[in-house]
């Protein structure tokens, strides 16, 4: 393990111990067929590529928290990426750039991700919803069904080989639950009718505020690259 990774595992807490890194590396491109799109999606959603898509989003008055953004949020990264990384909304940092995870929770997510070997721009980050909700509440169940046929497509194109999905909106928005975190997490679940593997975690920011889960986000990410690996199997 290089100095670097060792590194950003300190920084997270997480004691050094031997991983497959070089078979979650060794990863081909994903074969796993994409889900269809929500059923509520616009039908011209469905059919678009990801320009089309981030300029759609980037004019979008589907609810009202398009109101009171700055920019919207679409997603960052590979778009050939294994791993999706899916969290709830931006927040004011988010707001201003444009971009996810970018304030100190993202540099959380960020060592995760490079202590799995990752950089930010081998992956793809997106939000359940794509405009930042006022004072940083949870995006509302009417704000994420408007952003569903967005996140759905994106999914789509992607077809990644494992979703990450961070924290209790992202987590219950995908797997249509409403259990907490800390029943979800723990195992593979599938993404929809798909194959595709979705594993639960803890948001970055719920770590800043309790380090001791993460030793748990780490058993959560080790999971989720042993699927990304197993993939549809
Ligand atoms: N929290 C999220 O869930 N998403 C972001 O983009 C930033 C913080």
């Amino acid at each position: 393990m290089d100095a670097r990774r060792l590194a950003c595992l300190d920084a997270m807490g997480i004691p050094a111990w031997s991983r497959r890194t070089d078979r979650i590396l060794a990863g081909a491109p994903c074969p796993v067929l994409a889900p269809a799109g929500s059923a509520d999606a616009p039908d011209e959603t469905g059919a678009m590529g990801w320009e089309a898509l981030e300029a759609r989003v980037s004019a979008c008055t589907r609810c009202a928290l398009h109101a009171g953004r700055t920019r919207t949020v679409f997603g960052v990264g590979h778009r050939n990426a294994d791993w999706l990384i899916i969290g709830e909304a931006p927040g004011a940092e988010e707001d201003r750039r444009g971009e996810p995870f970018v304030g100190r929770a993202g540099k959380l997510l960020d060592a995760m991700l490079a202590a799995l070997g990752y950089e930010r721009n081998q992956v793809y980050i997106a939000n359940v919803v794509k405009c930042r909700p006022p004072e940083n509440r949870d995006p509302r169940p009417e704000e994420a069904a408007s952003c569903a046929p967005y996140l759905d497509r994106q999914i789509e194109l992607l077809a990644p080989r494992v979703i990450l999905a961070v924290g209790r909106v992202a987590a219950q928005r995908l797997l249509g639950s409403d259990s907490p975190v800390g029943r979800l997490r723990g195992r593979v679940h599938r993404y929809g009718a798909t194959d595709i593997p979705l594993v639960v975690t803890w948001h970055p920011a719920y770590l800043l505020r309790r380090p001791e889960a993460k030793a748990d986000a780490w058993r959560d990410l080790v999971l989720a690259a042993g699927a990304a690996v197993a993939g549809g199997t």
